[in-house]
């Protein structure tokens, strides 16, 4: 038998609290039997709120929280109707992550650092079945990486297997699993390959030494890519945020010439580009939790879905300059930006979503895999 070791990113875990109801859900079990040490605490919340045993913990020590979730499991990207919006669905499996980005955007919508993961997965994968099942010609893109990283927990939880061993009975839904760390046990047992897109968030080097902490290193995230690409998967990858900081044309040249040591374009079902753009009281959060920060100072303005984003001549630069090299490598029409206007569209690429017949539209063949 394996020996379960746990992963240095979750070396920090010091309680489990699980909701009573829980206690003997099998994502509960198999937690504490890959986690002996830690016994599962019962917890009882009336209201849906947090536990009062779990507010005011502090320190840096990472604390689980299996919960019984009693909202909607699958959910609308939140986009807005001002920018191009990638259309895809949010499958919500829980809040938080154990890994610390500088930039990223959970810091604004929770409270709390406590990691949640929804342990009734019977609920989930009813309602996912009725919401799948009730228009079999229609598609679904779906992915679990919006409120928390999609297999930061894996290794702990499992559940990414048990959702597309869950999946493999809907071949009209095709899920992406987004992260920064490698765990590729959510392979073991698929019997398709064409159904589940592993992806990676990647940056320039500089930015990935500097502002992400915890996170599997560039060339883990590709070599693991690639491992996929020959097992027969396609793949994602996310350049997002983009940054702006002294040197980062050579910075996102090189993480371009990188991913094609590993990949080739045709292993890449699409590759979205996102500016760094942040509600604006996410500034003073990064100011408090990574004072060393300087990327933050940077030329916004007010965007019109109230974000602050980069000078538009200053991100149609980095947009293009990044464009242009992957375009060198065959990298075609499997680039999108998320969250753009047409006119940056126009300007970087030459054509707009509504010339590929609507974003949406376009990722959902591309992720399919259809032919043109
Ligand atoms: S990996 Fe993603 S979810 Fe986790 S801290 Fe970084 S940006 Fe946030």
């Amino acid at each position: 038998m394996n020996e379960f070791k746990l992963p240095e990113h979750l070396k920090k875990i010091e309680r489990i609290f699980v909701d009573s109801s829980m206690m003997n859900s099998p994502l509960a079990l198999r937690v504490a039997s890959r986690l002996p040490e830690l016994p599962l605490e019962p917890v009882e919340t009336d209201d849906g709120g947090l536990p009062e045993v779990m507010k005011n913990l502090e320190g840096d020590a990472q604390y689980l929280y299996l919960k019984e979730y009693k909202g909607k499991f699958l959910r609308f990207c939140p986009g807005t109707r001002y920018y191009h919006c990638c259309g895809y669905q949010i499958i919500h499996i829980g809040e938080n992550c154990p890994l610390a980005c500088s930039y990223c955007i959970l810091q604004a919508y929770f409270q709390d650092r406590i990691m949640k993961v929804w342990a009734n997965q019977n609920d989930l994968f009813d309602e996912l079945g009725k919401s799948f099942s009730a228009e079999p010609g229609k598609r679904f893109r779906v992915g679990t990486g919006e409120y928390t990283d999609s297999l930061a927990l894996e290794s702990l939880t499992g559940y990414s297997n048990d959702l597309t061993t869950f999946l493999e009975s809907y071949p009209n839904v095709c899920l992406e699993l987004k992260s920064k760390i490698i765990d590729l046990s959510w392979m073991e047992n698929l019997t398709r390959t064409d159904r589940v897109l592993p992806a990676w968030s990647l940056n320039a080097p500089y930015i990935h030494d500097h502002e992400e902490f915890g996170t599997s290193s560039l060339e883990e995230r590709l070599s693991a890519a690639r491992k996929c690409a020959q097992n027969g998967f396609r793949v994602c990858l996310h350049f997002d945020p983009i940054i702006r900081f002294d040197g980062w044309r050579e910075g996102y040249s090189r993480i371009v010439d990188m991913i094609f040591d590993y990949l080739k374009p045709e292993d890449i079902a699409y590759m979205s580009l996102g500016s760094f753009r942040h509600m604006p009281h996410l500034k003073q959060v990064i100011e408090n939790n990574f004072p060393e920060t300087t990327y933050i100072y940077d030329e916004f303005i007010v965007g019109k879905d109230n974000k602050m984003r980069l000078l538009r001549p200053l991100r149609v630069r980095q947009f293009k300059f990044i464009v242009d090299r992957l375009r060198k490598y065959g990298m075609d029409k499997q680039l999108y930006f998320c969250m753009e206007s047409s006119e940056n569209w126009k300007d970087v690429f030459g054509y707009t979503p509504a010339d590929l017949g609507g974003l949406n539209n376009h990722l959902m063949k591309q992720a399919f895999g259809d032919k043109s």
